[in-house]
């Protein structure tokens, strides 16, 4: 699939759900990929948020446009993937952290904020009732909301993954997650990969993860 292609099924799937055409964003992930290639596939079709899910490789890509982009602004990084806290170093020029699993990940995120006089947005990662080790249980995530909240982040939201191949379990993890958020009054959910993104919409995804379907020819 192209961009293009990817995003004409964002908005169908917007537009089965009567959704707001827009209304879910999409977060091109480029992790593995160099910018050249980054440029070529996902840039030239408009700035979309660039998700990458290791600290160094943010770091490094941040410098390497620096040096070669001649002063075109530097897209929106987010860090998908799994956070560590000795890795939150590299994290200076990221928007948007979408996996935050617990307060101590946290605390680190909102020391460097102080350090470096702003702070990125964070969501929680929740748990998806698989065999998965990464997420927040939902019967802690009350607390981890509480905690996270008053280490000064501001929590915009929740991520998912859903188990790969099987459907209907990912439909309904992502309907679950979208109920959460909303009883929390919490406004982005960050649902949906190459494999279950069109799902992920019709469920009221706000920030739908794409990779492989990018990239692939
Ligand atoms: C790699 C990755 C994606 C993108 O997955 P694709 O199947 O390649 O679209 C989404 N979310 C996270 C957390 C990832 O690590």
């Amino acid at each position: 699939m192209s961009l293009p292609d990817v995003l004409a099924r964002i908005r169908a799937a917007e537009a089965r759900a009567g959704r707001l055409q827009g209304s879910a964003r999409l977060v091109a992930v480029t992790k593995g990929h160099l910018l050249e290639e980054i440029r070529a596939r996902v840039l030239t079709h408009g700035d979309f948020p660039l998700g990458e899910n290791r600290g160094q490789e943010v770091r490094d890509k941040v410098r390497e446009w620096s040096e070669t982009a001649q002063g075109v602004p530097q897209p929106e990084w987010h860090c998908i993937g799994p956070l560590q806290s000795n890795k939150v170093k590299y994290l200076e020029r990221v928007a948007l952290i979408h996996a935050i699993e617990d307060v101590s990940q946290a605390e680190v995120v909102a020391e460097y904020a102080q350090k470096w006089g702003h702070a990125p947005g964070v969501l929680l990662q929740l748990h998806n009732g698989e065999a998965q080790k990464h997420g927040i249980e939902p019967e802690r995530l009350g607390a981890v909301l509480s905690g996270v909240r008053a280490t000064g982040l501001d929590v915009l939201g929740l991520m998912v993954m859903a188990p790969y191949e099987q459907p209907d379990e990912a439909r309904r993890i992502f309907r679950e997650t979208a109920q959460r958020a909303h009883d929390l009054g919490l406004a982005e959910l960050s649902m949906g990969m190459s494999g279950d993104f069109e799902t992920a919409v019709e469920e009221g995804s706000t920030l739908v993860r794409v990779g492989s379907a990018l990239f692939e020819e």
